[in-house]
């Protein structure tokens, strides 16, 4: 699956590293994806972030 973080609506808070530490990271103010294509073992941890994430800056395309 491909994972896209909006650097617009990124306040950089760190919920989504917590939650996903494999997949993303902070980069400076943004969280960054680490991998594309995202395995689908990480599907469930990636949909935490979505969830836990405040400003809905994750999403999952494709
Ligand atoms: S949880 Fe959302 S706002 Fe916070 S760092 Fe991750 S993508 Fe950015």
């Amino acid at each position: 699956m491909k994972v896209v973080v909006d650097p617009n609506k990124c306040l950089g808070c760190g919920v989504c590293e917590g939650d996903a530490p494999d997949v993303f990271e902070l980069s400076g103010d943004v969280a960054v994806v680490k991998m594309d294509p995202v395995p689908d073992k990480y599907k469930s941890d990636v949909e935490t972030a979505i969830a836990d994430c405040p400003e809905e800056a994750i999403a999952i395309v494709g």
